[in-house]
């Protein structure tokens, strides 16, 4: 049968001990919480490890530090105004320094075995596009390339025999489970989802929240964007979507399940009813290792599971009415085409305003509702290339901001 996880044999994936060099690596995205856990085990090996290109954005002292830190070959910032900052910053060292989108493009396009795709939001898609065209291993933490792009995404992963490596620990984890099993034998994919801050929360405590509540996460230590995106669930809307698209399954073979403990990232249930499920802490250092080492495993020293500790894991259904995130994600799925795209650039909008205090947190989920309704012809649109998915997300954004002082202020109950 078909294989789930074709492999590039010339991905420079060899097992460590036959390959003598090391595996040169890039990270897009490196000053992020995904990066910054990247590099913290590529800096427990250095021997194993080349650093090629580290970049990032608007934190240019910090891409200086893991440059430096990291022997770097070249350190680029997405964010053109900030070249003089960088240049400064690494003077004398020989690192090469680079600035602006088309630098950006230029890293992920530098010769690498392994690439950690770790950029927040739509942004991503073009430089993790040149990166899956070098047709080697891209681990991929960007998941909104995934909602926005899927299709095009696949496709070019395909195309250029690139390795996709899934880094949401909820999509490493599936892949854990089934690798092993043919794709037909596989009843249903669930993700489960920490429930968030606002699991217990009434709507109306919800409507009062602000970016500090929001952003108190009980499990997970991450970038401020996936954690509001956890708060309203939709981040698990944008994991199935993304599922849908890294595994090839129909939405009706995934499923979303609320684990408060964060012990049990994803289900996997077989034909014959068997369950596999993977467990670990929550810990994003651990799913990056399965992609950093694998097909290995390597050492980390993080937190082991102490089961008679935790007494119990616990399950429970997610709450449509609180959470509509989910539901619309959900229709969003069914409906494919240009929806992805719609969804993603209204939900960056939402949340960019509501860390922003413009927006109220029941208006994330009702401005990407309206959104959509007002998106219907560019959802019916198919986006057959990169450019495509970058005119819907760009007017869907335009349509949403238009949309955003009707929310801005008024919330529940709307
Ligand atoms: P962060 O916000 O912590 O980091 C984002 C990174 O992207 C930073 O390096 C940032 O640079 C850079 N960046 C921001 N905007 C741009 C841009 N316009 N162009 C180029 N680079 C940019 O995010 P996370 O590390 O939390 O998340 C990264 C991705 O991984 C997201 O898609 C997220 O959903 C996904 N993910 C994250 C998890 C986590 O635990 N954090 C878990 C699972 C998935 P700078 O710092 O200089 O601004």
């Amino acid at each position: 049968g078909r294989t789930l996880f074709p492999v590039n044999e010339d991905a420079g994936l060899k097992p460590r001990s036959s390959a003598k060099q090391p595996k040169r690596i890039s990270v897009l995205g490196a000053t992020g919480s995904i990066g910054e856990s990247t590099l913290d085990l590529v800096g427990r090996y250095p021997d194993d490890y080349d650093v090629i290109a580290l970049t990032g954005n608007k934190n240019v002292a910090r891409l200086a530090e893991l440059a430096v830190q990291h022997g770097a070959k070249l350190a680029v910032t997405a964010d053109a105004g900030s070249y003089k900052d960088l240049l400064l910053a690494l003077a004398g060292t020989g690192i090469e320094v680079a600035a602006g989108p088309k630098a950006l493009l230029d890293a992920a396009s530098r010769p690498a075995d392994w690439i950690m795709a770790a950029i927040v939001g739509v942004a991503g898609l073009r430089p993790t596009l040149r990166a899956v065209k070098q047709g080697t291993a891209v681990a991929l933490a960007n998941k909104e390339c995934l909602v926005s792009g899927g299709e095009i995404f696949m496709r070019e992963v395909a195309r250029h025999g690139a390795t996709l490596l899934p880094v949401d620990s909820e999509h490493s984890a599936a892949r854990q489970a089934m690798t092993g099993t043919e794709p037909d034998k596989i009843e249903t994919v669930c993700l489960t989802a920490s429930g968030g801050p606002f699991r217990t929360w009434s709507v109306d405590q919800m409507a009062a929240a602000g970016p500090e509540q929001a952003l108190k996460h009980p499990n997970w230590s991450m970038g401020a964007k996936v954690t509001i995106d956890s708060a309203s669930l939709m981040n698990k809307g944008l994991e199935l979507i993304e599922a849908h698209h890294l595994f090839a399954l129909p939405p009706e073979k995934l499923d979303v399940l609320v684990h408060p403990q964060s012990i049990v990232h994803c289900l996997v249930q077989m034909t014959d009813g068997a369950v596999l499920a993977q467990l670990s802490c929550p810990d994003m250092r651990t799913p990056i290792a399965y992609s950093l080492a694998w097909p290995e495993r390597m050492y980390v020293p993080n937190e082991r599971i102490d089961l008679a500790a935790l007494g119990a894991l616990t399950f429970e259904a997610p709450d449509p009415e609180r959470f509509p995130a989910l539901r619309l994600a959900k229709e969003v799925l069914e409906t494919g085409g240009g929806a992805g795209a719609v969804l993603n650039a209204a939900n960056e909008v939402a949340v960019a305003a509501f860390l922003e205090k413009r927006l109220g947190f029941l208006g994330i989920a009702g401005l990407v509702e309206t959104t959509l309704v007002d998106c219907a012809d560019l959802i019916a649109l198919s986006a057959d290339s990169a450019e495509d998915v970058y005119e819907i997300d760009e007017e869907a954004r335009r349509r949403a901001r238009d949309r955003l002082p009707r929310w801005a202020g008024a919330d529940a109950g709307e």
